[in-house]
């Protein structure tokens, strides 16, 4: 039986990379989704051109999925697309915050110099973002009735391993997403009463139109530190997202679940 047959799930930044492999693998194990990005197209990929929009590709293969616009730094979008879901589908079952940036990666710089408004975008997307999302689908997830596993939904938000590590350079990213880590803690508390799940993931570098072009010598050394001496793929991740987000999950909450092949172990 697929593992989210009948489920109603919200997926930000689904128009690419990780957002987008997990809409499709909630698609693949039945779930409603709909695909939530600040855009609907996904970013065209040298070489490969632009492929069509994940809502698109899951209704071409005979799936339920829609397109939903959201800023996610803004409130009224949040709460807008929470009560689409809940109008379309009578409920809300998954919520994955997703969405983010680093608007650092393509121009590192030391904290002495670091600019405040790549810290205050970093924040606003990655941290308030997530706020925001965990706000308005716990509210709508707190008073539905609990499903057949006596849960009444799953939130994962996506943190990384810069959640749980620091890195020279990205002092606005890293300090965003160990945010999204005490958030998750935090709302995981709140929620356990309800049976609401609330964790995170906390990927390594995964190959994703978010990872700027690496010189060959960074990519090596990166590539050194992964014990499988390789990058994450976006369906690496979703298959762990999956988990956390289905009636599998019955005893996990607060948790920053690290997919990193083992980068962080060495
Ligand atoms: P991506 O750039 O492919 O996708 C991010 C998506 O978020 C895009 O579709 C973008 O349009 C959307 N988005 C950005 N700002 C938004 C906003 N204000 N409102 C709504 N949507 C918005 O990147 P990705 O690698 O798939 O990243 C997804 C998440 O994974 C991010 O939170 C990122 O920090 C995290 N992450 C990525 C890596 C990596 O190496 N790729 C590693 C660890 C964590």
């Amino acid at each position: 039986m697929p593992r989210l047959e009948n489920k109603i799930a919200i997926v930000t930044g689904a128009a690419s990379g990780i957002g987008r492999a997990v809409a499709q693998v909630f698609h693949s194990e039945g779930a409603k989704v709909i695909c939530a990005d600040i855009r609907e197209q996904p970013p065209a990929i040298a070489g490969q051109g632009v492929e069509v929009a994940t809502h698109d590709w899951i209704n071409q293969r005979g799936g339920t999925a829609e397109f939903f616009k959201v800023d996610v730094t803004k409130a009224a979008d949040l709460e807008a697309l929470v009560a689409h879901a809940v109008k379309n589908f009578g409920r809300l079952d998954i919520m994955i915050n997703n969405a983010g940036v680093s608007i650092e990666s393509t121009n590192p710089k030391n904290i002495w110099e670091f600019p405040q408004d790549a810290w205050d975008k970093d924040f606003a997307v990655n941290a308030t973002g997530v706020m925001l999302g965990c706000k308005y689908a716990s509210a709508q997830m707190i008073k539905q009735e609990p499903s057949a596993s006596g849960d009444r939904g799953w939130i994962v938000n996506t943190a990384s391993v810069h959640g749980l590590v620091g890195m020279s350079g990205i002092a606005g990213y890293c300090s965003s997403k160990h945010a999204v880590m005490g958030l998750t803690k935090a709302a995981a508390h709140d929620c356990a009463p309800y049976r609401v799940h609330v964790n995170a993931i906390c990927p390594g570098i995964t190959e994703t139109p978010f990872l700027p072009p690496l010189p060959e010598e960074i990519r090596s050394v990166l590539l050194q530190r992964h014990p499988f001496r390789g990058f994450g793929k976006p369906d690496d991740i979703a298959k762990a997202v999956l988990f956390l987000a289905s009636e599998d999950n019955t005893w996990i909450t607060g948790i920053g679940l690290q997919i990193d092949g083992g980068a962080l172990s060495m």
